[in-house]
């Protein structure tokens, strides 16, 4: 399938630096797909205290994907915004 979006799965170690500590907190989440980018601000997230990478859980990352669809059937080029509950 071409132009889906990837989102990494929540994990319990970071998989990136393979030495960060995950906890809760909040990430700044970039979709691109085509012309479209989408940043959404303050997601909840699973946050690596060394290196940064977060990690969504599957209903946020769901969620997110939604977002970025409806950016994508919008038109949208360039959109920021900010995460509501
Ligand atoms: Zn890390």
């Amino acid at each position: 399938m071409v132009g889906r979006f990837q989102i990494k799965e929540a994990a319990m170690n970071c998989v990136i630096c393979k030495t960060g500590q995950i906890s809760a907190g909040n990430a700044i989440v970039t979709l691109q797909r085509g012309e479209t980018t989408l940043v959404i601000k303050n997601v909840p997230a699973d946050v690596c205290d060394n290196c940064g990478e977060y990690y969504l859980s599957e209903k946020m990352a769901e969620r997110v994907l939604e977002l970025g669809e409806s950016a994508v059937k919008k038109g949208v080029e360039v959109e920021v915004m900010r995460w509501a509950a």
